[in-house]
């Protein structure tokens, strides 16, 4: 019989549910790299045991539910780039991806400019012609600079330096540039401009899409399919170690305890127990979806690598965090869909700063509207809004002044969210805050990283195999391996390797 998840919904399968002594490769984390990477090697063939420390799958791809179930909101279901149509079908299947749909309204609201755009590059070069007054050649240039770089160009080039190039002085240009990627990754003006170009260029081939039906019925429909795949799946499941002997992955060991994740989704704290509890699987390869230096500093240890290694993955750079503001609006109140778009990106600032964005004196904010057709079949309205954020302004507050942080938080989001959606708080049903140390206790990541490491972490977690055999890591690095597609693709390429391993074993 096949191991079950153990989510609330599904408690009295843990209980007979039965799990092999060894495995092929064991999967530490359900985010959307270590769930596709469990996908692919299981759809191979191999005997694969996905284990998520969580009450349930999705890692950050998730979504929460409130007062009995009344209010539903997604964490980071905002918008990505139309390859995870292509992504979903191959190493998913077609009906996950054909319920890829396009957000076409996507909004800009600063006190430089206040446009609508389809964020794809026809509009964008109508709109950088036209209204920012740039020459059709230049913006021509640019996307194709942007769009041609590749891992052999020089890194040490900054996106603020191929700005510079195109843009010189146009702060405006570079804030329509900038504050969308910036909010999809993390990533700022120092930061590789082979970053940028990725991800710029992967958004601007068609728009921005989002899953239609919400992150619940995705993350089902993905269980679904690893189910039918072969895939043994145990959530309340926290790995405590990669266990190396002889310097190679032997197996893993799982804690005595699952974390105590308190929801009122599940009506306190989720009571299931994990059979796998306590125990060490054999495995021949593990593939980490954890965070890149929680798995070599926690998962594996230190002392299994050499002292080069080490000081290279200590230098990794972690990437920022994120507060959100969850808005339900009451039965019958509307949002409006030509005022607000899908996903509205605002300012108060007057010129784009990286640092601004984190500042805890939030400016920035972007709100994503959910309106009835994103669950088709209900009639209620949401927004999120979602700014980034350090870990360091919401971990060391007192209790007191971390629940005094938050209020104010929902309050100045609410007063912010009224020029959009007149009267908000008369309108509003249920509010609710995630700071840093909410994603933190959530998925594990240090700092609370909302989009993994910064690109040196790439070559990082590529090295991991070739440090100790049948070691690998999949899951946000990089910057341009974050978000729902990066993610994606970043697991079928190292199940890749995976799958290369095994049988040459
Ligand atoms: C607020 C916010 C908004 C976002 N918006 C967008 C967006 O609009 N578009 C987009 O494309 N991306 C967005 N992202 C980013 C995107 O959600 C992530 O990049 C992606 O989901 C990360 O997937 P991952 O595979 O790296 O794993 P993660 O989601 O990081 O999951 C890792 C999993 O490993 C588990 N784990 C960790 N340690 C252990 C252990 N020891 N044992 C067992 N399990 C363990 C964790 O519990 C977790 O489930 C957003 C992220 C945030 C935080």
């Amino acid at each position: 019989m096949r191991a079950e998840e153990t989510s609330g919904q599904n408690a009295s399968a843990a209980k007979d549910g039965r799990y092999q002594e060894k495995y092929d490769v064991v999967v530490i984390g359900s985010g959307l790299a270590g769930m596709t990477a469990a996908n692919v090697l299981g759809r191979g063939g191999h005997k694969v045991l996905l284990l998520e420390r969580h009450y349930k799958l999705g890692g950050l791809a998730t979504w929460f539910r409130r007062e009995k179930g009344e209010h539903i909101f997604d964490v980071s279901l905002h918008g990505f780039p139309v390859g995870m149509i292509k992504s979903c079908r191959r190493y998913w299947n077609k009906e996950i991806a054909d319920r890829i749909v396009q957000l076409p309204r996507i909004k800009f609201d600063n006190p430089q400019f206040s446009l609508t755009t389809t964020f794809n590059r026809d509009d964008f070069t109508r709109l950088l012609v036209e209204k920012f007054g740039l020459s059709e050649e230049t913006v021509k240039a640019f996307f194709d600079e942007a769009r041609n770089q590749t891992h052999y160009d020089d890194q040490s080039r900054t996106t603020r330096e191929l700005f510079e190039r195109f843009f010189p002085g146009r702060s405006d240009v570079w804030r329509l540039l900038m504050e969308p990627i910036t909010y999809a990754n993390g990533s700022t003006l120092e930061d590789p401009a082979l970053t940028y170009g990725i991800v710029f260029s992967n958004f601007m081939s068609k728009g921005v899409f989002t899953f239609q039906g919400g992150t619940d019925l995705f993350v089902k429909m993905l269980r679904d399919e690893l189910t039918k795949n072969g895939v043994d799946i145990a959530t309340n499941a926290p790995v405590e170690k990669v266990v190396v002997e002889e310097g190679r992955v032997v197996g893993v060991k799982i804690a005595d305890s699952a974390p105590n994740v308190e929801s009122p989704e599940i009506g306190g704290v989720s009571k299931v127990v994990s059979p796998l509890l306590g125990k060490t699987i054999a495995t021949r390869a593990v593939l980490s979806n954890a965070n890149l230096k929680g798995t070599i500093f926690n998962l594996v240890g230190r002392k299994y690598f050499d002292p080069d290694f080490v000081a290279e993955a200590e230098a990794v750079r972690l990437n920022n965090s994120s507060v959100q503001v969850y808005i339900a609006l009451k039965p019958g109140e509307t949002i409006d869909e030509e005022q607000c778009g899908d996903l509205l990106f605002t300012s108060v600032a007057p010129e784009f700063s990286s640092d601004l964005l984190l500042s805890r004196k939030i400016t920035s904010r972007t709100y994503s509207f959910y309106y009835p057709k994103t669950r088709p079949g209900t009639d209620r309205y949401y927004a999120v809004a979602s700014s980034n954020a350090n870990y360091e302004d919401w971990a060391n507050l007192s209790d007191e002044a971390y629940e005094e942080s938050k209020r104010d938080l929902i309050e100045t989001t609410l007063d912010a969210l009224d020029k959009y959606v007149p009267g908000i708080r008369d309108k509003v049903a249920y509010v609710e805050a995630a700071t840093p140390k909410t994603f933190k206790a959530y998925t594990d990541h240090w700092l609370g990283a909302s989009f993994g490491t910064k690109y040196e972490g790439l070559a990082v977690s590529r090295a991991l195999g070739n440090k100790i055999p049948g070691l690998y890591h999949a899951g946000s690095v990089g910057i341009i391996m974050s978000g729902w597609l990066g993610a994606v693709n970043y697991g079928v390429i190292v199940a890749n390797d995976v799958d290369e391993f095994l049988m040459r074993e």
